[in-house]
């Protein structure tokens, strides 16, 4: 866990697009160079109570650490619900050496195909974290998260318009370590945890799509019922920028806060480590029952996820924007408009 000075960058936001969604002729959308505007009723879309069922029903599953048959349960489960939203689900399977040998893992990956071949990746683990003794439902360590990214996948797949950019929700298996503490086992090159986020980077790599790469946002223990958001320092800050102002526009001044958030380590370091812009919208420091027993369907709330929910959906078309502006500071080349 590294300390590190919170920095306030109130500066940064001069120069942002506003709320109001400018008109947006449709014989034009291709030709203009204009970002897709934020649209309130695709954020009012966002459906608190629908994502909670699905908290609900992960948790009837019971425990779901990797390669049980409760995660493949979850998986058929998610899979089903993303495929009825109209979108294109793949798996990307693998083998991962875990301390406890060698597991079958697979990410959950459904796209939302837009105008260009740009990639922003919306995230979630999807495992609960292994306990010999212990029965870990993990109801906000994953289950809130994957049910705010189901209806994000619901709300998105609803939209007529193509969008600009291409958008992958994406479900990453053995985020969690085997072992009790998060570096307990492993090394710097095989640590034990976050084996899905870690293998689908090298897909990425290997297909060519790593360039193409934009943003990352990973949403992990988001829906405690008294939501706080602090910043982690190992995200990229722009990105951070983004989401925390326009969470502030919507009126939760409350829930997206200034400290800093110490995390340690989480899916999105992968991506920051090969370059890729991305931040993690976590509440761990102050989430009082994380990885205990207690972490159930009762500290979750239809509310936060709600406000997560909104507010990553409000943030897609800023996001757009400024990887459009930014184009020539970062991979200019590989950006395919
Ligand atoms: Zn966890």
């Amino acid at each position: 866990m590294t300390k590190m000075a919170v920095l306030v960058a109130p500066l940064l936001f001069i120069g942002c697009p506003k709320e109001d969604p400018p008109a947006r002729p449709r014989a034009s959308a291709s030709s203009s160079t204009r970002p897709v505007p934020t649209s309130p009723p695709i954020v009012a879309a966002f459906n608190g109570e629908r994502a909670m069922d699905h908290v609900k029903k992960q948790i009837e599953f019971g425990p779901r650490p990797p390669a049980t048959e409760q995660l493949a349960k979850t998986r058929a489960y998610i899979t089903n619900e993303l495929k009825s939203y109209g979108l294109t689900v793949s798996l990307d399977e693998f083998n991962a050496a875990t301390p406890q040998g060698e597991k079958k893992m697979a990410n959950i990956v459904a796209e939302i195909p837009g105008e260009t071949k740009t990639l922003i990746l919306i995230t979630s683990h999807y495992d609960t974290k292994f306990y010999k003794d212990m029965s870990f439902v993990g109801a906000n360590d994953p289950a809130a998260s994957v049910g705010t990214l189901l209806e994000i996948g619901r709300v998105l797949g609803s939209r007529k318009e193509k969008p600009k950019v291409t958008y992958r929700l994406v479900f990453f298996d053995g985020e969690e370590s085997f072992c009790e503490g998060w570096s307990d086992c492993g090394d710097e090159k095989n640590p034990d945890n976050t084996y899905g986020s870690r293998h689908y980077v090298s897909q990425l790599q290997a297909q060519n799509e790593l360039e193409n790469t934009r943003a990352m946002i990973l949403l992990d223990m988001m829906g405690y019922k008294n939501l706080e958001l602090g910043r982690d320092p190992t995200s990229t800050r722009w990105l951070q920028d983004i989401i925390w102002k326009t969470g502030r526009e919507l009126g939760y001044t409350k829930v997206f806060l200034d400290r800093e958030e110490g995390v340690g380590g989480d899916d999105h370091e992968p991506f920051v480590a090969a370059g890729v812009a991305a931040v993690d919208i976590i509440q761990l420091t102050s989430y009082p029952h994380w990885h205990r027993a207690d972490d159930t369907i009762d500290k979750v709330s239809a509310q936060s996820l709600k406000i997560v929910g909104e507010t990553v959906l409000a943030s897609l078309p800023k996001i757009i924007e400024y990887v459009s502006k930014n184009k020539a500071e970062g991979k200019p080349q590989q950006i395919q408009e």
